[in-house]
């Protein structure tokens, strides 16, 4: 993620070329003007010099020439002037009449000329009645640039001009003047410019090394790197600027911390939560799902993360995301063979901006099968209550309508008031036993007892009730298979009682036609195990899971003809499972019927145990 700046970029370049670039752009505005300024002034200082030679000649040529009578006394001197003209540096002075003849020059080498034509001097200039501006021209022969003033000197009668001065001189050496200072200058400016670059580079470093290392340091904070601190180098802004970096480094690096444990708390909760939490996005994939959401949702965490957390809840079609955020209720799902609970909530910021939404998974299927099995029970057992309490009042009715006095019909309505009335209170105290067992306040009354000795009491009662004669004609017989061993069990004698009871009897109500009960007994290592087996009706395969229900029957109405309850097994369960054991059937409808009850064992000698 690092990005390096290009050079021509940074700062480091650029304030360097905006120093040159400045320095420059005033070198130049500060040369064209010094260079004009220079060159005019040295140009006008000759040129004043010049006039100076011209004003000094004027009036003594202009006196000489009207005190000298001939030409030869003319030419003498004016030569004698110029000689004296002469000592004034590098000036060629020539005096010429108005027809353009030399009369006298200071160039000694030039003597040859005088009382000839000067050449070089166009005759028009001669008509002049004042002195003329310096003019700048170039001689031909040495090719460099002279400086000429003509003017007038002397006058005649009639104000005409006697003479001219011609003063010229060579300007070439200011001019080379000017060049050298603009070169010393241009030098100078050279210095500078390459002085301006080591400064400018050494400032714009200064400035940009704090702001190099602010920024690897901002890179590294952006990296989770808080370690490192930008090195402080001065008071100024960059300074103050990098103590705000170190200050938001430790900032950062807290508040990280904070969220760091914040998220690990959360997670850990997450874990240990039993409920199943899932938190989407605001487009509904799943972004955090726990161990318990992806349990209860029979899910790896890789089908459930990104996925839409619709389709992975199977919510019906007609839910959409919105409709969850919007309505933010809870909804009960069937998944696979469980009942859920979904309660949905939005993650919303202060700013109201919705991020997702949380759902809550419970799974309720317990509950709902308790809730399910507490209605059916409360409706059963106001039923089987209000069957035998209509029965009993229609008799009393009838009896106090006048059969009690009937002696034939009045002992057999008592007879069947009571036996409705004995069936409800069975009924009622097998349910305060069973409510007695859900509550967990009924406890087993363990002693050490001989099952052999139980089992064969159980049995010898119902061979004396079988001798009976309501079931003499269909020759019941109780096949008896227990094992010589004599098996020492801590059982609750009463509730053995009571179950080995509820089975023999069930086997001999649903056996109409009698038949062989066989009724075994054994003992292994570490159980007991009981079966009584009837050739009775049997119990179809659709009702066996149903069997131990409370107030479940096959038969209703036969079960209660036989005055049955329909809780004996329920309770037996109950009482065979608080002992550690468990109660099963095995059944064939038309075949016959065998409960099995399987015991925990623990075989010692009862010799030992007196020992
Ligand atoms: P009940 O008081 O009706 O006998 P139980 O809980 O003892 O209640 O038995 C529940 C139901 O199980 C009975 O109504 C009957 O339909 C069925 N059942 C129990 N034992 C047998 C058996 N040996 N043969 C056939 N059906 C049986």
């Amino acid at each position: 993620m690092k990005k390096r700046l290009s050079i021509f970029k940074s700062i480091q370049f650029k304030i360097p070329i905006l120093f040159i670039l400045m320095l420059l752009l005033s070198l130049q505005l500060i040369s064209a003007n010094f260079i004009r300024q220079l060159e005019s002034q040295t140009i006008d200082n000759f040129e004043s010099q010049l006039e100076l030679h011209y004003d000094f000649l004027k009036t003594n040529v202009a006196q000489v020439l009207s005190s000298a009578q001939t030409v030869e006394q003319k030419e003498t001197a004016i030569y004698q002037l110029l000689q004296d003209a002469s000592s004034r540096g590098n000036v060629e002075i020539r005096i010429v009449d108005r027809q353009g003849y030399i009369i006298g020059t200071n160039d000694q080498t030039k003597q040859s000329l005088v009382g000839t034509k000067a050449t070089d001097i166009r005759l028009e200039k001669l008509t002049l009645k004042s002195r003329s501006d310096a003019i700048q021209y170039v001689d031909q022969e040495t090719n460099e640039r002279q400086m000429r003033i003509i003017g007038p000197a002397g006058v005649d009668e009639n104000q005409n001009p006697l003479s001219y001065i011609v003063v010229d001189s060579n300007i070439e050496g200011q001019y080379r003047q000017v060049r050298n200072i603009a070169v010393i200058f241009f030098n100078s400016s050279l210095i500078a410019i390459i002085l301006t670059i080591v400064i400018a580079v050494l400032i714009s470093r200064g400035i940009t090394r704090p702001i190099t290392e602010m920024v690897e340091q901002t890179e590294k904070i952006s990296e989770g790197n808080y370690s490192g601190s930008v090195h402080i180098y001065g008071e100024d802004e960059i300074g103050l600027l990098g103590r705000a970096i170190n200050m938001l480094s430790v900032r950062i690096r807290d508040a990280q911390e904070a969220s760091e444990a914040e998220r690990q708390r959360l997670d850990s909760v997450l874990h240990h939560m039993s409920d199943g939490v899932i938190a989407t996005d605001r487009r509904g994939k799943i972004v955090i799902v726990n161990e318990a959401a992806l349990d209860l949702l029979n899910l790896n965490e890789s089908d459930a993360f990104g996925q839409d957390i619709l389709s992975v809840l199977r919510l019906p079609k007609k839910t959409t995301f919105r409709s969850l955020f919007t309505k933010q209720d809870q909804q009960i799902i069937s998944y696979d063979s469980s009942i859920l609970k979904c309660d949905f909530s939005v993650i919303q910021r202060e700013t109201g901006f919705i991020s997702g939404i949380v759902c809550v998974l419970s799974d309720i299927t317990e509950q709902q099968k308790i809730e399910a099995e507490r209605r059916n029970f409360v409706s059963n057992v106001s039923h089987e209550l209000r069957t035998p309490l209509t029965s009993i009042r229609s008799y009393t009715e009838a009896l106090s309508d006048g059969a009690w006095k009937d002696e034939e019909v009045a002992p057999e309505f008592l007879d069947v008031i009571q036996t409705e009335a004995n069936r409800m209170i069975r009924m009622i105290t097998d349910l305060l036993n069973l409510s007695r067992m859900d509550q967990k306040r009924m406890h087993l009354e363990k002693e050490l007892t001989n099952m052999n000795d139980l089992f064969n009491h159980v049995l010898n009662r119902f061979d004396h009730i079988l001798k009976q004669d309501e079931y003499k004609e269909k020759n019941y017989q109780i096949e008896r298979e227990v094992t010589p061993t004599d098996i020492w069990v801590e059982i609750d004698q009463d509730k053995m009682t009571q179950v080995l009871d509820n089975i023999m009897n069930n086997a001999i109500k649903y056996s109409p036609n009698g038949g062989k009960i066989t009724a075994h007994l054994e003992a292994s290592n570490d159980r007991i195990l009981i079966f009584i087996k009837d050739e009775g009706m049997g119990i179809p395969r659709r009702a066996l899971p149903k069997i131990f229900n409370r107030f479940y029957r096959v038969d209703k109405a036969r079960s209660r003809q036989m005055g049955g309850t329909g809780l004996g097994l329920a309770i037996s369960k109950e009482v065979i499972e608080m002992s550690g054991g468990k109660i099963w059937v095995e059944s064939v409808e038309n075949r016959g019927s065998i409960f099995y009850i399987e015991l925990p064992y623990e075989p010692f000698s009862v010799s030992e145990e007196f020992e």
